[in-house]
C-alpha cells in the first residue's frame, strides 16, 4: 500500500506542496487535498486583478480538474477538516467520516483580520480574501454607489482600486498618515498618494473608526473625531492572523503561526505545516513568494532529502494597480548602522532608494521606476558585498544589461516571486520551446503574468540565454502597466483607426486603466501631437508638472523664468527689461545658463503670467520636450579662427525649430570651427564648421551618460545644413519612444540606419514637409496664455489647485 498523504487546505501553499511532491517522485504517494472553498485552487493573488476588471474568476485555477485525475490526487473541495486526531493518524470533516494518513500537511491559509468594532456583521460589511468576497463586490457594484475601504495597505488599495474600475465612488481610510506604511517611507507613500488621488481615490488620514452606522444594512462609518462618512459597501482589509484553530485544538505548538522547523515539520512527527498559517524562526509570511520555497523543502523532506533547509525568504512588495509601479524589499525606514542612497526626480516622478547596513543591502524602495527592482532583490538575496562599488551606480541600469546577473544565478533561484518561477524554468522552457519574447516566455511559464516585477530580469535571462539571435526589436514592451501594447504597436493603431484623444486611445484599444498613469498619458499625449499636428488640441493635464506650468519648479517651490535668446544673442534692451522686470517681481537670482541664455530664479508662482508680459519675449521652452538651445560661438563676425557665420546660422535654426515638440528635450550648437567653442560635439545636433562646408554631428550628449555625438552629414550650405536637420529632427520624433533622448535613439537604430534614410532625397523632402507641419501648428504657450482667456482660465485653474 502506498504512503497516504492528506493535505488540509487547497491554496497556493498546498497545490504547491502536491506539485512539489508529485513532480519529485510521480505515483509515489495516495495523496487526498481537502478545501473548504467550492473552487479548486486558485491563484489567490490575481483577485485583485479581477476585481479591476482584467479576466475572470474561471481563469484563475492553478489546476485544471483533470490534472488531479491524471496525478491520482483525491479532491474534496467545499469540506472543512474539523478535528485532527494526531494520535489515531486521523482527520473529521464536517461531511462526517474519519480519514486516515500517514503524514498530515497543515496548509490552512490565513483568516482576514476583522476588528470587531459595533456595527461590524451589517450586511455590506466584507473583507477581501476570497472568490466570494470579489463576487461580493462585483455584484454590490451594479447597484451602490458609495464604497469606503478601511485599511490603506497593499490588498486595501488594490480592492479601492478594483472598486473604482466598478464606477463605484471610492474613499480609504487609514489609521496613520502615510499609505502602505509597513513597506513604503514617507516620500514614496507621499508620492503613491498623489497618484492614486489623481486615479479618483479619497483618502481620510489617521482616522480611528468607532462604530458602523446603518441598520440592517450599512450606511457609513463613523469615527473617533465625531466625523462621519456615507457608505453603501464598507471592505475591511487591515491585515490577516494565520489560521492556527485546528492545530492549536490538536495540541500542536502555535505562536502566531504553527511552529515548524527547517524542514517545515511541527512539533509531532508526521504532521507538517506550510504557507501563510506556518511559522518558521519566529516569521509567519503573508505572501506567496516563500511559500514556494517551504513547499520544495517539505517535498524534497518527504522523499527523505533534508540536504537543503528552508533559512528564511526576502520578501518584496509590488503594488498591482494599474498605472503606479512601486516596489518595496526588506528594510524600507532609515535606522542607525544603516546607510540610504536615493535619487529623487520630482519631474519625472520617480523615487528610488537602497539601504545598505555592513556592506550589504538590506532594503529597497522605488516609486514610478521599478525596473531595477529583480536586480536589487537579486543583490539582497545572494548578500552581495557592495563595499567596493560605487554606491549610487547600484541605481543606474547595468551596462551589460544584466549579463553578469543572470550568469551568476542558480538555476533554482525565483525569478517570478508570485508565480514560483524558476531561472531554470525559464531557460528550459526558452531553449526546448524555441520561444522568442518576455511575452512568450510569460504564456508558457507564467513568469512575470501577475504583478510584473519580474518583467526585466525575464527579459534579461532571454537575451543572455538567447545570445545573438536575441532581437531587441522583437521585443514589444508594453509601454506601462495600464496595456500589453507596445509603442510602436499603440502609434500604428492611432493612425490606423485615426484615434484623436487620449480618452480614445483608452478605450478603443482597451487600456485595463481607462484613466491612464502617469507613464503612459504624457506618452499617448506626445504621439497623437506627432501624428496629428494640426488636429490634435494638447492635454495639458497629460503633461508633467513644469510643462503645464511653462516654468520649471524649484526646490523652494518658486520657479524658473528663462526667456529665449535667438543663438545666445541678447540686446541692451532685453537686458534692461530683464533686469526691470528682476526687480519688479523680486527675482532672487539671475544665472547665464549653460545654453547661453539667462535664467530668472525665484520667481513666484502667481506672478508669471505678469512675467511674461511684462518681459514680452518668447518662451524659451526651458522646461518642455522641445527644441532648447542653439548655442554658438561668435564664429567669423569676430573670431579669427572662424571660417563660417555661426551666429547667423544658429539664429536660423532656432527661429525655425523652436517650439517644435520632440520625444526628450533637443539641445543644438554651431560653432564656426573645429575648435568647437559651442560644444557642438556632445549636442542633440552639434554643427561644425570646416573649410568651406558644415559638418553635422547628432545624438550626442553631454549629461550623465556621455556620448560624443556621430558625424551624419558634411554640406556646403546653410540651406542644407536646414534640409538636413529638419528630416533628422522629424525622423526622431516619428520613431523615438516617448522620453528617449536622441543619444539613446542613435543607438538603438544605429547611425548607418538614420544616414540610410536621409540620403534618399524624396524621404528626405517628406520628412521636411511633415516637420514644417508641425511647426506652423505651434504656438508660443505665454503668448497663448496671455492673449486667449480659455487658455489662461485652464492655465490657471492649474496654478490654483
Ligand atoms: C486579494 C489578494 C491579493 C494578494 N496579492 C498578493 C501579491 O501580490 N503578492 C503576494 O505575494 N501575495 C499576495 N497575496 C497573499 C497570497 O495570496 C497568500 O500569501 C497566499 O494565498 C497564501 O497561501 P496559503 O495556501 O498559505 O493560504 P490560502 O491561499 O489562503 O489557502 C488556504 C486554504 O485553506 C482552506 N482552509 C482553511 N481551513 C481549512 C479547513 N479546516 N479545512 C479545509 N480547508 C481549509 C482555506 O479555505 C483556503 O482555501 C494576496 C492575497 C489576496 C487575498
Ligand atoms: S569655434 Fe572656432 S570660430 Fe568659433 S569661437 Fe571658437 S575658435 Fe572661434
Amino acid at each position: 500500500m502506498k504512503e497516504r498523504i492528506l493535505v488540509i487546505g487547497n491554496g497556493m501553499a498546498g497545490i504547491r506542496c502536491v506539485e512539489e511532491i508529485v513532480k519529485l517522485e510521480p505515483n509515489a504517494y495516495d495523496i487526498t487535498v481537502i478545501g473548504k472553498e467550492r473552487t479548486p485552487a486558485y491563484d489567490r493573488i490575481q483577485l485583485s486583478t479581477v476585481l479591476q476588471g482584467n479576466g475572470t474568476v474561471d481563469e484563475l485555477l492553478i489546476k485544471p480538474l483533470d490534472w488531479y485525475d491524471e496525478q491520482k490526487v483525491t479532491l474534496r473541495t467545499d469540506e472543512a477538516v474539523t478535528e485532527i486526531d494526531k494520535d489515531q493518524r486521523l482527520v473529521y470533516t464536517n461531511k462526517g467520516g474519519a480519514l486516515p494518513y500517514d503524514r498530515l500537511i497543515i496548509a490552512t491559509g490565513s483568516n482576514p483580520f476583522i476588528i470587531p468594532f459595533p456595527g461590524i456583521d451589517k450586511k455590506g460589511v466584507i473583507t477581501f480574501r476570497d472568490i466570494d468576497d470579489c463576487n461580493a463586490m462585483i455584484e454590490s457594484a451594479k447597484t451602490k454607489r458609495k464604497a469606503v475601504v478601511i485599511g490603506g495597505g497593499l490588498l486595501g488599495l488594490e480592492a479601492a482600486r478594483g472598486l473604482l474600475n466598478l464606477n463605484m465612488e471610492v474613499s480609504v481610510v487609514h489609521n496613520t498618515d502615510a499609505l502602505m506604511d509597513r513597506q513604503l517611507d514617507a516620500t514614496a507613500s507621499k508620492m503613491l498618494k498623489d497618484e492614486l488621488e489623481q486615479q479618483g481615490m479619497t483618502f481620510l488620514m489617521e482616522k480611528e473608526t468607532t462604530h458602523v452606522t446603518g441598520d440592517e444594512h450599512v450606511s457609513g462609518l463613523a469615527f473617533k473625531d465625531g466625523e462621519e462618512i456615507e457608505a453603501d459597501l464598507v471592505v475591511m482589509a487591515v491585515g490577516i492572523k494565520p489560521n492556527i484553530a485546528l492545530a492549536s485544538e490538536t495540541g500542536l505548538e502555535t505562536n502566531r503561526g504553527i511552529v515548524v522547523d527547517d524542514f517545515m515539520k511541527t512539533s509531532h512527527p508526521g504532521i507538517y505545516a506550510v504557507g501563510e498559517c506556518a511559522e518558521h524562526r519566529g516569521i509567519a509570511y503573508g505572501l506567496v513568494a516563500p511559500l514556494y520555497e517551504q513547499a520544495a523543502v517539505l517535498a524534497k523532506s518527504i522523499s527523505g532529502d533534508e540536504s537543503g533547509p528552508y533559512e528564511g525568504s526576502v520578501v518584496f512588495t509590488k503594488l498591482k494597480v494599474s498605472g503606479v509601479d512601486v516596489f518595496s524589499a526588506g528594510l524600507f525606514q532609515e535606522e542607525e548602522g544603516v546607510k540610504a542612497i536615493r535619487i529623487h526626480d520630482e519631474s519625472e516622478g520617480i523615487y528610488k532608494k537602497i539601504m545598505i547596513a555592513d556592506q550589504k543591502i538590506v532594503g529597497t524602495v522605488m516609486f514610478g521606476d521599478t525596473s531595477d527592482s529583480s536586480r536589487i532583490l537579486s543583490y539582497m538575496r545572494s548578500e552581495m558585498n557592495v563595499e567596493k562599488m560605487k554606491k549610487v551606480a547600484l541605481l543606474e541600469p547595468e551596462e551589460d544589461g544584466g549579463d553578469d546577473l543572470v550568469a551568476s544565478m542558480p538555476e533554482s533561484e525565483i525569478v517570478c516571486g508570485c508565480n514560483g518561477v524558476t531561472k531554470g524554468c525559464i531557460t528550459k522552457a526558452i531553449q526546448d520551446q524555441g520561444l522568442r519574447t518576455v511575452g512568450e516566455i510569460k504564456g508558457c511559464t507564467n513568469a512575470s503574468r501577475s504583478c510584473g516585477g519580474c518583467q526585466p530580469l525575464v527579459s534579461q535571462i532571454l537575451e543572455h540565454t538567447l545570445g545573438d539571435v536575441f532581437d531587441a526589436s522583437d521585443q514589444q514592451e508594453p509601454i506601462c502597466g495600464c496595456t500589453s501594447l507596445s509603442r510602436n504597436e499603440i502609434v500604428e493603431a492611432i493612425r490606423e483607426k485615426g484615434i484623436q484623444t487620449t480618452k480614445e486611445v483608452y478605450h478603443v484599444l482597451d487600456f485595463e486603466n481607462k484613466e491612464g498613469c502617469s507613464k503612459c498619458r504624457p506618452s499617448l499625449n506626445y504621439y497623437l501631437g506627432m501624428l496629428f499636428p494640426e488636429e490634435y488640441e494638447d492635454e495639458a493635464a497629460s503633461r508633467f508638472v513644469n510643462e503645464r506650468m511653462h516654468a520649471n519648479i524649484q526646490n523652494d517651490g518658486t520657479f524658473s523664468v528663462v526667456p529665449r535668446m535667438y543663438g545666445g544673442v541678447t540686446t541692451s534692451d532685453q537686458l534692461r527689461k530683464i533686469a526691470e522686470v528682476s526687480d519688479k517681481y523680486e527675482i532672487k537670482m539671475l544665472k547665464v545658463t549653460g545654453g547661453q541664455r539667462i535664467d530668472m530664479l525665484g520667481a513666484k508662482k502667481d506672478d508669471l503670467p505678469s512675467i511674461w508680459a511684462d518681459l514680452d519675449m518668447p518662451s524659451g521652452y526651458a522646461y518642455g520636450k522641445a527644441l532648447r538651445t542653439v548655442k554658438t560661438c561668435v564664429g567669423e563676425q569676430f573670431c579669427r579662427f572662424g571660417t563660417q557665420d555661426s551666429i547667423g546660422l544658429g539664429v536660423r535654426l532656432e527661429k525655425k525649430f523652436e517650439r517644435l515638440q520632440t520625444p526628450h528635450k533637443v539641445k543644438m550648437a554651431v560653432s564656426a570651427c573645429p575648435r568647437s567653442c559651442a560644444e557642438s560635439g556632445f549636442k542633440d545636433v552639434g554643427i561644425i564648421g570646416v573649410d568651406g562646408a558644415w559638418e553635422l554631428y547628432v545624438g550626442g550628449n553631454g549629461g550623465i551618460n556621455v556620448q560624443g555625438g556621430h558625424l551624419l552629414a558634411t554640406v556646403t550650405t546653410d540651406e542644407e545644413v536646414m534640409k538636413t536637420t529638419g528630416a533628422y529632427l522629424q525622423y526622431y520624433r516619428e520613431t523615438a519612444n516617448y522620453l528617449e533622448r536622441t543619444s539613446a535613439w542613435v543607438e538603438r537604430v544605429g547611425i548607418d540606419h538614420v544616414k540610410e534614410v536621409l540620403s534618399d532625397e524624396e524621404e528626405k523632402n517628406n520628412l521636411n514637409n511633415r516637420i514644417d507641419i508641425a511647426l506652423r501648428a505651434t504656438r508660443d504657450p505665454w503668448k497663448e496664455a496671455l492673449e486667449d482667456r480659455t487658455v489662461r482660465q485652464q492655465f490657471e485653474t492649474i496654478l490654483q489647485p
